[in-house]
């Protein structure tokens, strides 16, 4: 019934992308654990509760449902029910996700979603901590890299297609903050698992990336 393949790497390296696509061409299931660490945090926004309330924001997991639903894009997500799949991408949620994602208790409860989410295999998880932390076992790992420069590009196009026109220069600096942020927490930093395959997308073409991956996944 199909492997686990463990995605991370840091902000903007073509992770969902990848990830999307590789499923797609398995029949795997495709999670997105960075849209669960985004749910909670718009969740919280809303509430007005303040990011460093580690308290409430634990609670706020625990009465939460996330849910996800095929879509051609990829997917949808929900939380409560309600539809959030663009809310989760504002800038806003973008700029604040690291803090909800460093608060111990989050991610205790969020892994265990996810693990029970990737039980049965056949599935193409990412994020940061998937092959160090959440499926350690996995018989893929991949560890998505490229330069900072690339990946504010890539953002930057991004964004354009979406009509917003954040600066080039304030997208590199605000990748490079949530890296920081990320590899530097206390609870399962954004690290390279130590069995993991390294793979540098900056001068790489979406389908050469899928086919590098689709290679591990058939040897
Ligand atoms: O992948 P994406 O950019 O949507 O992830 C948003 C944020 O969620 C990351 O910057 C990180 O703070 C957090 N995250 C995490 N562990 C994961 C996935 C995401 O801490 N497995």
């Amino acid at each position: 019934n199909g492997l686990q393949v463990a995605i991370d790497g840091p902000a903007s390296a073509g992770k969902s992308t990848v990830a999307k696509r590789v499923a797609k061409q398995f029949n795997y299931i495709y999670c997105d654990t960075g849209a669960m660490y985004r749910a909670i945090t718009l969740k919280t926004i809303r509430a007005g509760i303040s990011l460093d309330n580690a308290k409430e924001i634990s609670a706020i997991v625990k009465n939460s449902k996330i849910t996800f639903a095929p879509d051609d894009n990829g997917q949808k997500v929900f939380i409560d029910g309600d539809e959030i799949t663009q809310d989760i991408r504002s800038e806003e949620v973008t700029n604040s996700v690291s803090a909800v994602a460093a608060i111990a208790d989050v991610r205790q409860q969020l892994s265990a979603q996810q693990q029970a989410i990737a039980e049965d295999g056949g599935i193409v998880m990412d994020g940061r901590d998937i092959g160090t932390a959440v499926l350690p076992d996995a018989e893929v790992k991949i560890f998505l890299v490229a330069s900072v420069e690339e990946r504010a590009r890539r953002r930057y196009k991004e964004n354009i297609q979406k009509g917003i026109n954040t600066p080039l220069e304030e997208l590199q600096l605000e990748i490079e903050a949530r890296d920081y942020k990320d590899s530097h927490r206390k609870v399962s930093p954004l690290t390279k698992a130590a069995d993991a395959q390294e793979i540098d997308t900056t001068a790489l073409t979406i389908d050469q990336v899928v086919s590098e991956i689709a290679k591990v996944i058939k040897n």
